[in-house]
């Protein structure tokens, strides 16, 4: 096989749109897959479905200042620009957008995007409050930016897939919003740029995550009420070794909402957030 050409990376909208605007002229239909780099075969696999989806793929790479907290890891996330173009032209990716800081967010910039109640409010809403804002508002820029026919986000952050999609129809965007199964590790912990600041042995215990995650749905799928399988499972990851759990919540796959008492149906879906150390991991399970 010749190995691929170089990937183009273009850094402002005007580059960006005179490209995808050339597809266009020749009748040619574009998926974008937004990322912040630090890229592993998850973000690859939906390039992949880019692929299968539309006839030009576009992944943007943007670590956005505005979805991080002051206390949050803005600074020590991983970067590698020039590692992640190889994947993604060795992906069949065929444009870069990596704007900067200044052309996302000008000086000015004045307008936020908020997705208010419903699929927003619970889980990472609560543990991260600043966080939907940021990633809806970055969402809506990138995907009038690029304009493309469909956008692609992981299952592996199932929320925010729900949020993109309500506001994605709240707005108009006229985008289709298109979810990718989630890519996982030999020991079925989730990929995740932030797994690299696992060390070794933390990356040995978090194995326990998806061995919990894979726990918890047996027991709700024996009919253990949802409250009591949430107990159990936060006491094997404490006992595993994670430390603060920010929610094991047996909530509706579509409404994320709370389910009622007794067995639960096939809808369901588990959902995790927990510290193994300094690194926070996040998960879900169909049930
Ligand atoms: P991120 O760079 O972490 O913001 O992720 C960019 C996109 O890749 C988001 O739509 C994520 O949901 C998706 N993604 C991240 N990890 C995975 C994974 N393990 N499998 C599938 N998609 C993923």
């Amino acid at each position: 096989m010749t190995a691929p050409l170089p990937l183009p990376v273009v850094r402002t909208v005007a580059e960006l749109r005179a490209q995808v605007a050339a597809w266009r002229a020749q009748g040619l239909t574009v998926a974008m897959v937004p990322t912040m780099g630090a890229l592993h075969a998850g973000h690859l696999s939906l390039i992949a479905l880019g692929e299968q989806l539309a006839d030009r793929t576009v992944a943007s790479i943007f670590v956005n200042p505005t979805q991080f907290a002051p206390h949050e890891d803005f600074d020590a996330y991983p970067r590698g620009e020039a590692r992640d173009a190889e994947l993604l032209a060795k992906a069949g990716c065929a444009l870069l957008y990596a704007p900067t800081a200044a052309e996302m967010y000008p000086d000015g910039f004045g307008t936020t995007v908020n997705v208010t109640g419903g699929v927003a409010d619970p889980l990472e809403g609560q543990s991260r409050p600043h966080f939907f804002g940021g990633v809806a508002t970055v969402v809506s820029k990138l995907l009038n930016q690029c304009r493309p026919d469909v956008a692609i986000f992981g299952e592996k952050d199932y929320q925010q897939l729900a949020v993109i999609r309500r506001m994605a129809a709240d707005l108009d965007l006229g985008v289709e919003i298109v979810g990718g199964p989630t890519s996982r590790e030999p020991d079925d912990l989730a990929m995740s740029s932030r797994n690299a600041y696992l060390s070794a042995d933390e990356r040995e215990r978090a194995s326990a995550l998806p061995a919990a995650m894979r726990a918890a749905v047996g027991f709700l799928r024996e009919g253990q009420p949802a409250e009591a399988v949430e107990t159990r499972t936060k006491a094997i990851l404490s006992e595993a070794g994670f430390g603060k759990i920010d929610y094991v919540e047996v909530r509706d796959g579509v409404t994320l909402e709370r389910l009622g008492p007794g067995p639960v149906g096939a809808g369901a879906r588990v959902f995790v957030a927990a510290w193994m150390g300094k690194t926070r991991l996040i998960d879900n399970w169909a049930v």
